[in-house]
């Protein structure tokens, strides 16, 4: 399965795309955390990055596009993927769509998981992430066992740099200059699915598998 999970920051799709992925035993493919990877390393694109991520805005085209291609080359990404976080633009989009037509191969589903902008805010301030494996915790509405330790592998939950708050305004604003646009383009292609994003995690889960019934079964 080829599916694209979009929509506002903290509008569930990590959580969401990691579910699927376990489900359909494909990778989650999440730019956002290509990025932080890359900037981990500390290099000059890395700082570059880091920049444009800080205020909340995208980092060149560009720099997605090659990160994403090389990911799209390892094997596992052979049978399918969800990509969480990408495309962001229409000239993301339609980057995607050159590349996956090259190989004889299309999108079969975009989920839209949509939220309203004070959720939004509420979410991501008491988001927290693993530093090891990316896990995401909530600090009331998701703890973890232990505060400020992963569930999963032990990491160091930490707060990402651009959910404070002022940026997270900025990435919503970003959100609907951008990234909105997207909906009606891939609603135009007739492969839009759009997801209410209130309430808790399996609640929308199930949403996206009514919404993917008629697609794809898990394995
Ligand atoms: P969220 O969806 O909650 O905003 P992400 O981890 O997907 O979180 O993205 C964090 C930041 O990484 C974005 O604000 C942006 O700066 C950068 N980023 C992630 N994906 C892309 C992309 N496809 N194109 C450009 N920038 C991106």
């Amino acid at each position: 399965m080829r599916l694209v999970l979009t929509g506002p920051p903290g509008a569930g799709k990590g959580t969401q795309a990691q579910a699927l992925a376990a489900m359909w035993r494909i990778p989650q493919i999440a730019s956002g955390d290509l990025l932080r990877a890359v900037v981990r390393e500390d290099s000059e694109l890395g700082r570059e990055a880091a920049g444009y991520m800080g205020r909340g805005q995208l980092v060149p085209d560009e720099f997605v596009l090659k990160l994403i291609a090389d990911r799209f080359r390892k094997k596992d990404a052979q049978g399918g993927f969800i990509l969480d976080g990408f495309p962001r633009n229409l000239a993301q989009a339609e980057a995607l769509a050159k590349r996956l037509e090259h190989a004889g191969l299309k999108l079969e589903k975009v989920v839209a998981i949509t939220l309203p902008d004070e959720k939004i805010v509420k979410r991501i301030s008491g988001r927290r992430t693993c530093r090891k494996c990316s896990a995401m915790y909530h600090i009331l509405f998701e703890p973890p066992a232990k505060p400020g330790v992963c569930d999963k592998c032990g990491g160091e939950l930490y707060q990402r740099e651009d959910d404070a708050e002022g940026t997270v305004r900025e990435r919503i604003n970003v959100y609907d200059a951008m990234t909105r646009p997207l909906l009606d383009y891939y609603g135009r292609l007739g492969i839009l699915a759009q997801v209410d994003g209130i309430g808790r995690p399996e609640e929308v889960e199930k949403r996206i598998l009514a919404a993917l019934s008629g697609v794809a079964k898990p394995k």
